[in-house]
């Protein structure tokens, strides 16, 4: 080995040992105001401005009672605490568990609610909420490295607004650390750091969706944008899922409300099925897109056909998949896991070219540059 690598391979390996596991700074009301909260102390005890909560003690802070922040900071790894408030946040409810340090601060007449927290202990909450529970292990940790993923390219999301990450799906959905799923912290433990990155070594964009009905979809008619690793592929995994299929009845009049040019579309509406797919819908030389139909009828996939119902009263929407279409198909890849294959190949199947990477060595070489 020539003494310049032997060098660097040093370096690496003490770079690793020295940087610091990453936390997150993630707010766990972005949208709602809350005006009171309980904190209650778990496993492990607290610190808040010196004085010690021990566990199972409850803690009610008032938006009146508090000027400057105030940190409940968890005391060892295991704390765990838990939050009540008498608003419904979806992903904020009283059976979550926290692990980390709750930072509260007043804002405007209320309070916000920030967990700054372990990467890993917040990746583990994300994957339980996006996948569910009593997955095969291999799709664990496929979801995590996306998890792991999005999180770090996207740190400077909220940036404007003092915080990380929200807890919704504006970011990724956080209910606290995961509770039902042992498998979940093996993944992680079993891709520990890695992250996907592009040929830029750039950290990649790792989108993903429920179903992609048959082909996923290329990112730039989606979004605009090409990627390379976010081209669309044939994809057969998917077709035993529950999301494979779907069917929409939807009202002629509101059908009609899609398109400007009702006396036309009027005649030439099929009354057979035509094929299934993301082509836009063409009367004589007028196109519509499926992507502007589905976010108006609410549809689960842009891949589509339509008919017109015997009674011409209403439509029948026949399509397959569910979602965006883009990156890695949630269900065609618990298929391949459940098939035995590694969550290289898997991700490797979903996005063309990309590139697994520990973020600590990603960190170290963008320091060399
Ligand atoms: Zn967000
Ligand atoms: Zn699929």
């Amino acid at each position: 080995m020539k003494k310049g690598r032997v060098v660097c391979l040093i370096l690496l390996v003490f770079f690793q040992l020295v940087v610091k596991s990453e936390q997150v700074l993630i707010c766990l009301n972005p949208t709602t105001q809350i005006t009171e909260c309980t904190f209650t102390s778990l496993n492990g005890s607290y610190k808040k401005a010196g004085l010690h909560i021990t566990q199972k003690k409850q803690v009610v802070i008032n938006h009146s009672d508090i000027h400057l922040p105030i940190t409940f900071k968890a005391q060892g790894e295991h704390a765990r605490f838990k939050i009540h408030t008498s608003s419904r946040i979806r992903e904020l409810k009283s059976s979550n568990i926290y692990s980390g340090n709750l930072i509260i601060k007043r804002v405007g007449g209320g309070l916000k609610l920030y967990n700054k927290i372990e990467l890993d202990q917040y990746i583990s909450g994300v994957v339980e909420a996006e996948s569910g529970k009593d997955q095969p292990t291999n799709f664990y940790q496929v979801q995590t490295i996306i998890s792991r993923t999005y999180a770090l390219a996207n740190l400077r999301k909220h940036e404007d607004q003092g915080y990380q990450l929200c807890n919704q799906v504006h970011c990724q959905v956080f209910k606290g650390v995961a509770r039902h799923s042992n498998d979940i912290y093996k993944a992680i433990e079993q891709t520990k750091g890695l992250i996907l990155i592009d040929t830029n070594i750039e950290v990649a964009h790792a989108a993903f969706h429920s179903n992609c009905g048959g082909f996923t979809t290329n990112a730039e008619e989606v979004w605009s944008y090409p990627k390379h690793y976010l081209e669309a592929v044939k994809d057969t995994f998917c077709h035993a899922g529950l999301q494979y299929h779907w069917q929409k009845t939807v009202d002629f009049s509101r059908w009609e409300t899609l398109f400007k040019h009702d006396s036309i579309y009027d005649a030439s509406i099929p009354t057979r099925d035509s094929l299934i797919s993301r082509e836009p819908i063409c009367i004589d030389s007028i196109c519509f897109s499926k992507k502007q139909a589905r976010s108006t009828l609410h549809l689960r996939s842009t891949q589509f056909n339509y008919c017109l119902q015997e009674d011409s009263t209403s439509v029948l929407i026949t399509g397959r998949g569910f979602g965006h279409g883009v990156g890695l198909c949630q269900e065609g890849a618990i298929e391949m896991s459940k098939q035995n294959y590694d969550y290289r190949s898997i991700l490797k199947h979903y996005y063309k070219g990309i590139k697994i990477i520990s973020y600590k060595d990603l960190k170290f070489f963008q320091h060399l540059e």
